[in-house]
């Protein structure tokens, strides 16, 4: 389906979708300002998708602003900075926010005051640089997508060897309720978008550039018509509000026709998706040599007095920005850090603010009322109309509700992108991305449990084949030992005999040489008795008649 817009480019339309109440105008009034700076900032190693970063400087160590304080690992990683000058206070786990609520390994900072920057070296001109450059210089400065999603940019930036990039899409959708940050970014700072655009636009080498806003958002739309004046190759593209058209796939659909493969990336169609926000850290990064180190975020939901949007260094505590727009913490019923739909609920307000917190919504009853008992399904069909990716989310939640991962994953579980728009119409208020999170949950255990229990028995085979080695080795060496025992025995027999041998014949010697002695003595006395007293001459010694046998 397609249709015609007022304007040359024509858009597209996606399957579904949902039009919840906006609640954007209460946080939209007032100015974006720098928060205050905290005590402490409490920076996560983990801020973004893939490894976390490691520290590379130690507890007590002095830092400049926008220094590196721990370097990624791995490919898919991002580096940390000091958002201020100060000491480091502590290098240990801290509660992050996270759904789970667990704590992870995390960097303090207590700010001097001094807002001393390290050296900061922007590029005169990024268009002489080679593009694989230009990516390194936006990883070097921790710059991850700040949509939400926290994937680190200049892996995106990257086409690689696939096939040239056609389109470079800007996301200036922000199509969940409540949430102002990038609306107000365009408003107020249309010319660094564009900045970082340029740069994005010449390390992909895309050939046009697309901004798409919302029409929700008339006067954003003014703001970067105004800053792409005299640029023939960027459009700002207004698009019907309708929910989630922010996402990725379905942003792609509207303003191409093309769909993105279900196993395969944007890339793959020549499409490439930034954020607004992600793209002014680009320019402020290569234009200004200034890392990561900000964002802004809504501070919104009717616990607060004056809902606005703050310039807030990354790791400020939640609760500081809730208290600086006036927020009372004892009326929040529900604290949630991004929108109602895609959000996740917090447990405690003393959380850091980190790369991919967009808004905090410290709600009351009045904003997201209670959820009502969960009713028997009625197979009414309302969620498979709306679901953008075309899903059957009643048969998903049928098959999670029973544990029947087997089957969830057949009705194609993890295309699901957990929009909530199925959980908004259901007409037996079924939570119905919850049992889809659960589900996922389980699978991932599942695969980590039987990867666990592959290692296991890999490592019950080798410990076997080792046991079973080591037997043969033991056997073959008493084996070894034995038959140098036979050996030896068999000498000391053979030696035994020898010595025997010569022992009987020695003795055999000694008795025949006796048995001549007798004979000569018999025979000497019998001469003397035949020749008589005169016959007799003087005895030869026993060596003379020896001397004479021989001669
Ligand atoms: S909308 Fe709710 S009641 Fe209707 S089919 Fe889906 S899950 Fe069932
Ligand atoms: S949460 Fe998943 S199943 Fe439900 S509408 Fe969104 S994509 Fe479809």
């Amino acid at each position: 389906m397609s249709r015609e817009t007022g304007a040359t480019r024509r858009l597209w339309k996606f399957h579904g979708g949902v039009h919840p109440p906006q609640h954007k105008e209460i946080s939209t009034t007032l100015p974006v300002s720098a928060a205050r700076m905290p005590a402490r900032l409490v920076l996560p190693l983990h801020q973004h998708i893939g490894e976390p970063a490691e520290p590379t400087v130690a507890k007590g160590e002095k830092v400049l602003k926008g220094q590196m304080i721990a370097r990624p690992q791995g490919y898919v990683s991002a580096p940390v900075h000091a958002p201020t000058s100060g000491t480091i206070a502590d290098i240990g786990d801290y509660p992050v926010p996270h759904p789970s609520g667990l704590s992870a390994a995390c960097m303090v900072i207590e700010p001097d005051g001094e807002e001393c920057w390290m050296e900061r070296q922007p590029i005169e001109d990024y268009t002489t640089l080679p593009p694989s450059e230009l990516r390194n210089l936006i990883r070097e400065a921790g710059i991850v997508g700040l949509g939400g999603a926290g994937f680190p940019a200049y892996i995106k930036y990257n086409p690689g060897h696939q096939k040239a990039i056609q389109t470079l899409i800007l996301n200036g959708v922000e199509c969940e309720p409540f949430i102002t940050c990038d609306d107000m970014l365009m408003r107020e700072a249309p010319g660094d978008i564009i900045g970082g655009l340029r740069v994005i636009q010449h390390a992909l080498q895309a050939r046009e550039c697309l901004i798409a806003i919302e029409d929700n958002k008339p006067q954003a739309i003014a703001a970067l018509r105004q800053a792409v004046a005299g640029y023939d190759d960027i459009e700002v593209v207004e698009v019907p509000t309708l929910y989630p058209q922010g996402s990725e796939k379905q942003l792609i659909k509207v303003l191409t026709g093309k769909e993105v493969p279900a196993d395969g990336l944007a890339l793959n169609i020549g499409v490439v998706c930034a954020n607004v926000g992600t793209a002014a850290a680009v320019h402020r990064a290569i234009n200004r040599g200034e890392p990561l180190i900000s964002r802004y975020v809504t501070i919104t939901g009717s616990a607060v007095g004056a809902p606005r949007n703050l310039d807030v260094l990354l790791g400020t505590p939640m609760r500081d920005l809730i208290e600086e727009c006036d927020g009372d913490l004892g009326r929040i019923e529900r604290l949630i850090m991004g929108g109602p739909m895609m959000g996740f609920a917090l447990h405690r307000h003393d959380l850091p603010v980190i790369k991919t917190t967009n808004c905090i919504l410290a709600a009351t009853a009045k904003d997201l009322p209670p959820q009502r008992p969960e009713l028997p399904c009625i197979r009414c069909g309302a969620c498979a109309d709306v679901c953008p990716v075309n899903l059957l989310p009643q048969q998903l939640y049928w098959y999670s509700k029973h544990h029947n991962l087997d089957k969830v994953q057949e009705y194609d579980l993890f295309d699901c992108i957990e929009c909530g728009c199925c959980s908004y119409v259901c007409p037996s208020n079924i939570p119905l991305v919850q049992y889809f999170r659960y589900a996922k949950g389980d699978i991932w255990t599942q695969e980590r449990e039987k990867e666990k229990s592959d290692i296991a028995r890999r490592r019950h085979e080798f410990r076997q084949l080792r046991i079973e080695r080591e037997k043969a080795e033991r056997l073959a060496k008493r084996n070894r030992k034995k038959s140098a025992l036979k050996a030896d025995t068999a000498m000391a027999e053979r030696d035994k005999k020898k010595a025997e041998i010569q022992a009987a014949i020695a003795r055999t010697q000694a008795r025949r040489q006796a048995a001549m002695k007798e004979a000569e003595k018999r025979r000497k006395s019998f001469g003397k008795e035949a020749r008589g007293p005169m016959d007799e001459t003087p005895q030869q010694p026993d060596n003379a008649s020896d001397n004479e046998r021989k001669e």
